[in-house]
């Protein structure tokens, strides 16, 4: 990889910044001072920027609360993309949603460009738990609660058992409800099979990560390490 990249994936400025670094004298290869941009490995090579060690990470992780209006994708000619929330610098990286929530979705959104970890968490044999708080038209019903641990006909497949908890029924009730697939709308099929309409739909977890509730709409942060152990 070229130095220049490293730096700069690695947050110590833009590339056009960290060449000016480089002209300064101000990074070391291996101990040495270098005056050049060169190619390194990042995984061998000892990098020092005005004399801290400079940590290579090979991934990123980030949680986002993912507002409405964006799509789970990292380009689109004319909408705005999930991406489009990132720091340059953290754009730079290349992370990519795992899995999809519609545009009106929001909630709990992981973000990484560890592919090895994204294809594990969607596999379908792995049935990783997803939790979703919702608002329904209408009653929702301990029927309802039946028919989802029964698994629902949503047209073109019966989804497996689903856990819906009430609470709140009113004439715009509130529910949590997990799954452990990821068949396109989901959710909002499953409550039409049951004749009733999602108003307002948010993830909450997603297998043992959980939303950070002080993350603002449209705010990330990275994920800790016991985040990232837990998930793997
Ligand atoms: N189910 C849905 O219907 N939509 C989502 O965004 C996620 C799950």
């Amino acid at each position: 990889m070229r130095l220049d990249k490293l730096l700069a994936n690695m947050g110590i400025g833009s590339r056009k910044e960290v060449k000016e670094l480089i002209k300064k004298k101000s990074v070391s290869v291996n101990g040495k001072i270098i005056k050049s941009n060169l190619s390194i490995d990042p995984e061998f090579d000892r990098i020092e920027c005005n004399g801290q060690v400079v940590e290579y990470q090979k991934y990123v992780y980030f949680m986002l609360h993912k507002p409405s209006g964006y799509l789970s994708a990292t380009r689109d000619q004319e909408q705005k993309t999930v991406l489009d929330l990132l720091k340059t610098e953290d754009q730079a990286r290349s992370p990519f949603p795992v899995g999809r929530l519609d545009k009106n979705t929001e909630g709990l959104l992981l973000l990484t460009n560890d592919g090895q970890l994204a294809h594990e968490l969607l596999s379908p044999k792995k049935h990783v738990d997803k939790t979703y708080f919702a608002k329904i038209s209408g009653f929702v019903t301990e029927n309802d609660v039946a028919e989802f641990l029964q698994g629902v006909d949503i047209g073109d497949y019966i989804t497996k058992p689903a856990k819906l908890k009430i609470l709140k029924a009113k004439e715009v009730s509130e529910i949590e409800v997990t799954i452990t697939e990821g068949k396109f709308h989901q959710v909002k099929r499953m409550f039409e099979a049951v004749g009733k309409e999602v108003l307002y739909l948010k993830r909450l977890t997603m297998g043992s990560l959980e939303l950070d509730s002080t993350l603002k709409l449209g705010q990330y942060r990275a994920l800790t390490d016991q985040e990232i152990q837990n998930i793997l």
